[in-house]
């Protein structure tokens, strides 16, 4: 007996087949005691295919306000499709969109924040006994304007009515079966995690596992909901996210996972003058031009002169490239070059907070794979390097031997 928020991704109600499958799942957790609200997700493919059409309509700018409505009317879709489908098999069920809950956002369009959720039509229905299906990804906001809330929205939504609601947990229901240990398509022998920790899970989010919307995670770490993820084809127990607490009682691993992103990009600007103000000059425009330099590195000046060593996304390498060398009078670098065929290869856990040495066992044991790191950064929980992206699948599988992870 729970009080649960199940949120089903595109893929686990992309056809009518698979929205009664997932009616199925839904009349047996009713039927074992539960309460349920569902939030669902466009069919797989449908965001996009809507997108597509606005964009053939209005080809320059597309109209935010217009296109948020549009947008919406694919979860609108699911949510009745599986409240029929439910109402089929003898379940009580009833949809809402966002705005008939009212899901309360901002009026940011395409990126809004949910400011409040009114609870009580929908506690109303539990009460009653009904199942509840809440479209994913959209909210209305304070003039009644329809609001999106960012691609991959629907698992925020799904935390935030499970907070909202003080739920004892929001599954998320997805083509995987929980989070492993690493990509398996580059490690056969990852493992699933039983559980992971609220922080673990964002810097193996933003490095590229991506199972949740990092924002989902957030939130749910904010308001303390435990999250699992779920597959919505193969039974199991998924991955438990929560907060290391007693109660929760982590195993004790060093290292939880290792996290991985091909899509880096190197640059280095030699011989600038080694003064204030010269990093400056170098980042500030390049956050103008809207690119966002993600590990940075200065080396020790010698003759007051430095050199400056970032990194960025592979797509927007030669953008900054040819911004350094066109500014380059002003900067007076004696080198700017670069490389795009990176990788940052990262070891998570909270493990670390106690323990020494993680990171020379990383460097030996890549070393002994042959590997040769650019960059290094470390923060509490993490240990980030930057290698040539050829060596990649090396590097991951190297160290998901070396912290024993493999199954
Ligand atoms: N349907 C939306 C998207 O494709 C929201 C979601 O799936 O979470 O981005
Ligand atoms: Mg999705």
């Amino acid at each position: 007996m729970a009080f649960l928020v199940k949120k089903y991704g595109g893929t686990s109600v992309g056809s009518v087949e698979r929205i009664r499958h997932v009616a199925q799942s839904i009349k047996q957790a009713k039927e074992s005691g539960d309460d349920v609200v569902v939030v669902v997700s466009a069919m797989s493919g449908e965001t996009n295919r809507l997108v597509a059409m606005a964009r053939e309509v209005m080809p320059a700018v597309v109209d935010v306000r217009e296109l948020d409505v549009l947008l919406s009317t694919g979860e609108q879709v699911t949510i009745a499709l599986l409240s029929m489908a439910l109402k089929e098999l003898g379940v009580d069920a009833r949809s809402y969109t966002g705005a008939q809950v009212r899901m309360l956002t901002d009026s940011s369009h395409s990126k809004a924040r949910i400011l409040d959720i009114d609870t009580d039509r929908i506690m109303g229905d539990i009460n009653e006994g009904r199942v509840v299906v809440v479209a994913g990804f959209q909210g209305v906001d304070e003039d009644g304007n329809i609001t999106t809330l960012g691609r991959g929205g629907s698992d925020t939504s799904a935390v935030a009515l499970a907070a909202a609601l003080k739920c004892d947990e929001c599954q998320i229901f997805t083509d995987v079966d929980g989070v492993y240990t690493t990509d398996p398509r580059v490690e056969s022998r990852a493992r699933r995690l039983e559980r992971i920790t609220f922080e673990e899970m964002l810097e193996m989010a933003s490095l590229g596992s991506k199972v949740l919307q990092i924002r989902a995670v957030e939130f749910a770490g904010k308001y303390n909901v435990p999250l699992r993820v779920l597959s919505s084809f193969k039974p199991g127990e998924g991955t438990l996210i929560t907060y290391d607490d007693e109660e929760n009682n982590m195993e004790q691993a060093l290292v939880s996972g290792i996290a991985f992103n091909r899509d880096e990009a190197q640059i280095t600007v030699t011989g600038v003058a080694d003064q204030p103000g010269t990093a400056y000059a170098i980042l500030g425009p390049i956050s103008e031009l809207n690119v966002e330099v993600d590990m940075i590195i200065q080396n020790i000046g010698e003759d007051d002169t430095t050199d400056f060593t970032f990194t960025v996304h592979r797509d927007e390498y030669q953008r900054v490239i040819d911004y350094l060398k066109a500014n380059n009078e002003k900067l007076g670098a004696k080198s700017i070059t670069g490389d795009d065929r990176m990788a940052k290869l990262s070891i998570v856990g909270v493990g670390m907070r106690s323990h020494a040495g993680i990171a020379s066992r990383m460097f030996k044991s890549l070393a002994d794979a042959g590997i040769n790191m650019r960059l290094i950064s470390t923060s509490e929980i993490k240990i980030s390097v930057v290698i040539d992206e050829k060596y990649l699948e090396l590097g991951v599988r190297a160290l998901h031997e070396e912290f024993e992870l493999a199954e």
